[in-house]
């Protein structure tokens, strides 16, 4: 018999996979299968790796090669759909298979323990059971009696159902299965389900029906559909009624990706309380790992038939996977920004396309590229069918009258225009809440010299310093750094040194300051760090004992508060003018979402704009949220200047201690690059604005093609070609497929 060898993926920054001997000394590993989790001996310890295939020969000599210690056969293996998946976007992304592959899994399994799930018994009838009369069993014997006609119309329960009958109810099923009339298997444990009251579906609006009615003519075909309609408009309810077909089908599974972990608390209690006999599990960073392997255990093993996750969920092995569904698609968190740089929504259009079921893509303000493939992409197969939801599901609840007010024309009170301190105050009276957006970029609270101008600057960034007030402290937002403040100015000895900048808590402080009876609550990255904060306060605001909320994008998204009426918009206008071609876009989209915060219920909102720039056409087509205007001006500007979705484009990234190791290093891949295709423009390397991050100097190089293949190609071949290079040690650098950032 030849020697079964093992074609084995690691985490290990190569990409190829590694051969083992199969080593059939041990009897369970004659039940090794492809995507099998195995450990073997790699360098000088052990690793976990995934076997990707099974083989009679290797490129080595036999004799080199060595046995894997241990198979991991209990456990159900990674199915090829998943592999494949992860096999492609590897590719996709330039990034190592084995890297990509491991890092998708839960991190439990990536240890070397075999993971352990939690399983419970679960119990059905024999035959005997269902032909068994209950009057067979003597009156006395109450919960056995009711055990048996529980299960004659359930079929099965498991332990967790049998307590909720009686606290005796597992002694009676033992004993059932005594009697020969009940059989047990262990089943992966299903967490307890929130208990929710369920709610009444309502009718649904022309608009939604039309919706739900074109995605499901066709529900065994991949489609793309951008379902776009502003907060409110219904759609949501929409992904409830083709998810109540979809999992019609004998079982379906959905996942429904949503961009960040703070939403879906709300989504769950209400797909829960819609769908209730349908098991549903969550899957996102704030889970202990045991519940994350135990969730994932579940979508594998398809006892878990809704599946709401994060970016990385994506990945899960699904094996019956027939729709899936993409809340808030323009959000940019559904793009990994460090290792394989993936963009869930591409990857889940892949993933689509390779199962054949439909895909859903909701947004009130759909990213440029969405648009641009639902409206004007001229290669129909790349087309996606646009759904329109134009007015709000309920009918009470208005637009929000917008208000521009020129900050250039009137006195400003620590930054507040007379007219948004007015509404403030007005909203006071009447018991109603008010928001205060800012736009976190670049306008926190710096420490500035009014003698020299000095502003304090993060020793390791090219950023300056953050005032935080409240622990006297002096904090660099992007590496982390604190550090004291300083009594007198490090530059000229003065010690006049004062905040400047508005930032949430210095606008808290003028808020108090104007408006003393006011409560109020300030939500940022620094006051919600706590796992639960966020949500202490928005129980608070619902309590309505919150008058203003203060923040920042994290509360734009996705919550409602009935007696919201005002959203002021403090300050924005650094968006309007910036040098990353995405900011408008992403400006748009925020303000979009914060003027639907108000007003929701049958309250009429208001929003106040603080700007310099009133007539702006961000604010025009924002007025009358008209998503559709503004983002055909986007787009016409996109395709003068030649940038995405007109081209695709990817950068070469890289950073080291020593900026001319970068610079060699770039220009190396620059040269490569010129040379390998005259379809793929490459400009010269440049420095990112943040030049230095971390103590690392950084530089990039841009790549750009009119075809996407002639530019996966020449990545291809350059990331090869640098990774021969022993340059590429001595720098830390990776590839960015379809960058958001620069
Ligand atoms: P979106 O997801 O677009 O923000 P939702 O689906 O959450 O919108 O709907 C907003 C509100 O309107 C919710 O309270 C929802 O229950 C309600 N709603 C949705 N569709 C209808 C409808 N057809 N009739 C009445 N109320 C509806
Ligand atoms: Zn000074
Ligand atoms: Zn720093």
């Amino acid at each position: 018999m030849p020697p079964s060898i093992l074609k084995i993926a690691l985490d290990v920054p190569l990409d190829r996979l590694f051969d083992y001997l199969n080593g059939d000394h041990l009897s369970e590993n004659r039940h090794v299968q492809i995507g099998q989790r195995v450990l073997v001996p790699f360098g000088n310890r052990n690793q976990i790796g995934i076997v990707m295939a099974i083989a009679d020969s290797s490129d080595v000599p036999l004799e080199k090669l060595k046995p894997i210690a241990q198979a991991f056969t209990a456990e159900t293996p990674l199915d090829a759909e998943m592999l494949a998946l992860i096999k492609f976007s590897a590719d996709y992304y330039q990034y190592p298979f084995g890297q990509a592959l491991l890092s998708a899994l839960p991190a439990r399994l990536r240890q070397i323990a075999p993971a352990v799930s939690r399983k419970q018994y679960c119990y059905h009838l024999t035959d005997a059971g269902i032909a068994a009369d209950v009057e067979q069993i003597p009156k006395k014997q109450k919960v056995l009696r009711n055990v048996l006609a529980t299960l004659q119309t359930a079929k099965q329960l498991t332990e967790a159902e049998l307590d909720e009958i009686s606290g005796t109810a597992r002694k009676a099923v033992k004993a059932l299965v005594d009697l020969g009339f009940a059989a047990s298997e262990q089943v992966l444990a299903l967490q307890r389900v929130m208990v929710t009251t369920p709610s009444e579906a309502p009718q649904l609006n022309d608009e939604q029906a039309h919706a739900v009615q074109t995605i499901m003519a066709q529900p065994h075909i991949f489609n793309a559909w951008l379902l776009n309609g502003i907060t409110g408009s219904g759609k949501t309810e929409v992904y409830i009624r083709l998810m109540q077909q979809v999992l019609q089908q004998p079982d379906a599974q959905i996942l429904v990706l949503v961009p960040e972990i703070n939403l879906t608390p709300q989504l769950e209690a209400r797909f829960r309380s819609r769908l209730p006999s349908f098991p549903l599990v969550s899957l996102h960073s704030n889970l202990s790992e045991s519940e994350r392997l135990h969730h994932w255990q579940l979508a594998q093993s398809g006892v878990a038939k809704i599946i709401i996750g994060t970016r990385l969920s994506i990945f899960t092995p699904l094996p019956n996977l027939k729709l899936l569904i993409i809340d808030e698609e323009h959000d940019s968190s559904y793009k990994q920004q460090d290792s394989m740089r993936y963009h869930a929504r591409d990857v889940a259009m892949v993933r689509a396309k390779r199962l054949n079921i439909p895909v859903v893509l909701g947004s009130a303000t759909p990213a440029l590229e969405t648009w641009y493939n639902a409206t004007v992409n001229p290669n129909q197969a790349s087309r996606y069918g646009l759904l329109r939801l134009k007015q709000r599901a309920v009918t009470a609840a208005q637009l929000p009258q917008i208000d521009c007010i020129d900050t250039t024309k009137v006195n400003l009170q620590h930054g507040l225009t007379p007219q948004l301190i007015t509404a403030l105050k007005l909203r006071l009276q009447r018991k109603e809440q008010s928001l205060l957006f800012i736009n976190r970029r670049g306008y926190s609270p710096v420490l500035l010299c009014a003698a020299c101008h000095w502003i304090a600057p993060c020793s390791r960034c090219s950023s300056r310093l953050v005032v935080h007030l409240g622990q006297r402290k002096l904090r660099c937002h992007h590496c982390g750094h604190e550090q004291r403040i300083p009594q007198q100015c490090p530059s000229c000895g003065d010690a006049d040194l004062h905040p400047t900048g508005h930032g949430t808590q210095r606008l808290e402080q003028t808020l108090a300051q104007l408006l003393p009876t006011a409560r109020i609550a300030r939500v940022d990255r620094d006051s919600v760090s706590r796992k639960d904060a966020l949500v202490d306060i928005l129980d608070k605001v619902h309590r309505q004992e919150i008058d203003i909320l203060v923040g920042t994008q994290m509360l734009a998204k996705g919550h409602d508060f009935p007696n919201l009426t005002l959203v002021g918009v403090i300050d924005t206008d650094s968006a309007l003018h910036s040098p990353d071609f995405r900011a408008s876009e992403r400006l748009f989209a925020q303000l979009m979402q914060v003027a639907g915060r108000a007003g929701r219920a049958d309250k009429a909102g208001q929003v106040i704009i603080q700007t310099q720039f009133p007539e702006h056409a961000l604010f025009n087509a924002l007025r009358v949220q008209d998503y559709e205007s503004y983002a055909d001006v986007l787009l016409h500007e996109r395709e003068q200047m030649q940038f995405p979705p007109y081209v695709f484009t990817a950068l070469l990234r890289a950073e080291a201690n020593d900026y001319s190791l970068v610079q060699q290093f770039l220009q190396l891949a620059f040269a490569h690059a010129r040379s390998l295709s005259e379809q793929v423009l490459v400009y010269d390397p440049v420095r990112p604005q943040m030049e230095r991050l971390k103590g690392m100097e950084r530089g990039y190089l841009l790549l750009q093609a009119k075809q996407r293949p002639a530019l996966q190609q020449v990545l291809k071949q350059l990331v090869t070609l640098m990774r021969a290079n022993k340059l590429a040690n001595k720098v830390r650098w990776a590839v960015d497929v379809n960058p958001l950032e620069f």
